[in-house]
């Protein structure tokens, strides 16, 4: 059969410009395309995964999902949304309330109105450190022309349980993660497009640190929670795009520790000798593993003094 090569040429061409009317190669080196019209600047490995951020197009506008670990990176995304659409940003949401996820907003807003959990605000004033802000400008000259313009935008809109946020063709449920990160946390759910943002409850192949103010427990329950909507794609607030498997790794890593901890507070160990004691072969290697399985040791130490009861595989 005589095949027409150039009309092959003209057909696949034409279909491609279809699927996607900007590449994710043409928005940079550090773009994903996760579906049409919804992209990630994945993180960048340093020895943990830096922060996510997300651009979600609409027929109305843009929302972004986080905004990025540095100020460069901020800079990066508003070029990106700048190629893809001439709408404005008319919303960001803030997975936690972290530097590394949500000082890039002054990019942006206003126009567009920043949401997260109630409390968020509180915590990023309180924890607000001019001083973090003079160190990172004198990383390098491009730091410090990237952070020109910077201030503190704390969430304009703080929600309860959970909010509907409908923008042109699209439907975003934003569900809240309790203080299962930092004190304000929220995922990001896409029912119709089965994404899922999932904020920074869980990790994959790393050890996230985790604070006094979260329980164990609480993020088992959340990620319980995520997996059950049983998404096709799961966005980390750190690290490469997953699927369920990324609940099924941290839970199980926690589940383990769980275990682990409780055998040697039976044993009568204080928390100071199950930090040293305490052996975790299969996660040992992971980054960030070093400093922080001591630090997940105590949480689950105050877990079962609180009352947990670690299940027995
Ligand atoms: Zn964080």
């Amino acid at each position: 059969m005589k095949i027409k090569w150039s009309a092959v040429v003209v057909r696949v061409a034409c279909l491609l410009l279809l699927a996607s009317p900007v590449w994710a190669q043409d928005l940079g080196p550090h773009f994903t395309k996760i579906k049409d019209g919804i992209y990630v600047q994945t993180a960048k490995s340093t020895p943990q995964a830096n922060s996510n951020a997300s651009i979600i197009v609409t027929s109305e506008g843009v929302i972004l999902v986080d905004t990025g670990q540095t100020a460069i990176d901020s800079r990066e995304v508003a070029e990106a949304v700048k190629k893809l659409t001439s709408q404005p940003v008319r919303f960001i949401i803030d997975t936690e309330t972290h530097p590394d996820h949500s000082y890039g907003h002054f990019l942006f807003s206003p126009p567009a109105v920043v949401i997260n959990h109630l409390g968020a605000g509180e915590e990023m004033k309180q924890s607000f450190d001019p001083k973090r802000m003079s160190t990172l400008e004198n990383q390098s000259p491009e730091m410090r022309a990237a952070l020109q313009g910077f201030r503190l935008v704390p969430p304009q809109i703080e929600y309860g349980d959970k909010i509907v946020l409908r923008l042109g063709e699209r439907t975003l449920e934003l569900l809240n993660l309790g203080t299962t990160h930092s004190l304000a946390n929220t995922a990001v759910w896409l029912p119709n497009e089965r994404v899922l943002f999932a904020a920074s409850v869980a990790v994959e192949d790393q050890i996230n640190t985790i604070r006094p103010h979260t329980n164990i427990p609480d993020m088992l329950a959340m990620m319980k929670m995520m997996k059950s909507l049983n998404a096709e794609v799961v966005i980390p607030g750190h690290g490469v795009p997953t699927t369920n498997k990324m609940f099924d790794f941290y839970s199980g890593y926690l589940e383990l520790l769980l275990q682990r901890v409780g055998k040697l507070m039976k044993e009568g160990k204080s928390l100071d000798q199950i930090k040293q004691e305490l052996r975790m072969p299969e996660y040992e290697n992971l980054a960030g593993a070093k400093g922080r399985i001591p630090n997940t040791a105590e949480a689950a130490y105050r877990a079962i003094k609180g009352g947990y009861t670690p299940e027995n595989k």
